[in-house]
């Protein structure tokens, strides 16, 4: 059966970790909007050049852009037996347009705006294959280099503290009332994402099977 899954919750909430572990192990693809704005961005795309300013300051893209980009890739044959998606829907709006895909369960990862601040501060990415490491938790075994390709890691522009500020506004005002849209929808999971990843990782799992 296909299985259709939304992770849902603020920025540094660990919904990339989880997404990607998820991902591996029920072999669906991992579709992460913020990467593919990323993506977008370094390869100077046209939507890359509308999407950055945007990201930079740590505000949402709008709809539009971000709707029908989204649409594209569902539209591609690794979809057809499922998907995580992973910072998408973050608008209402959003997730009326995704609405007819009938999803199986949206996970809400919640952890306070404490522990997101010192996770956004702390998280470093690699600028090659994107792989996500934590200095205090998910330390690269060598400072400064990705584990898995020798890529550099970096952190991202709007990981840094001004953005992260306007980051959670923009949470709480346009992505947080998705929380009850889905819970009205019946198909909402809470999951506690102030625990470490391995144990966020594996109530998820309880949550997916
Ligand atoms: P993320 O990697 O998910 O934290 O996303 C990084 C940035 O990409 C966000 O701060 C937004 O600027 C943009 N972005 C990602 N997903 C969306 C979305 N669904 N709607 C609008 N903007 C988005």
């Amino acid at each position: 059966m296909a299985k259709k899954i939304i992770l849902l919750g603020p920025p540094g909430v660990g919904k990339g970790t989880v997404a990607d572990k998820l991902t591996k192990k029920l072999n669906l693809p991992h579709i992460a909007t913020g990467d593919m704005l990323r993506d977008n961005t370094e390869k100077k795309t046209p939507l890359g050049i509308k999407a950055k300013s945007f990201m930079d300051k740590g505000l949402l893209v709008p709809d539009e852009v971000v709707i029908e980009m989204v649409r594209q890739r569902l539209k591609q044959d690794d979809c057809k037996d499922g998907f995580v998606l992973d910072g998408f829907p973050r608008t209402i709006n959003q997730a009326e347009k995704i609405d007819d895909l009938n999803f199986d369960e949206v996970i809400n990862l919640q952890a306070t705006d404490d522990i997101i601040i010192k996770r956004l501060n702390n998280r470093r990415v690699c600028s090659k294959c994107g792989s996500i490491f934590h200095l205090d938790y998910i330390k690269p075994k060598q400072e400064g280099i990705c584990d898995k390709c020798n890529g550099k890691l970096i952190q991202r522009e709007d990981d840094k503290d001004e953005a992260i500020k306007e980051r959670l506004k923009v949470y709480r005002s346009l992505t947080e009332p998705l929380i009850s849209y889905f819970k009205n929808k019946g198909i909402l999971v809470e999951v506690d994402g102030s625990k470490t990843p391995k144990e966020v990782f594996e109530s998820v799992v309880r949550v997916v099977s």
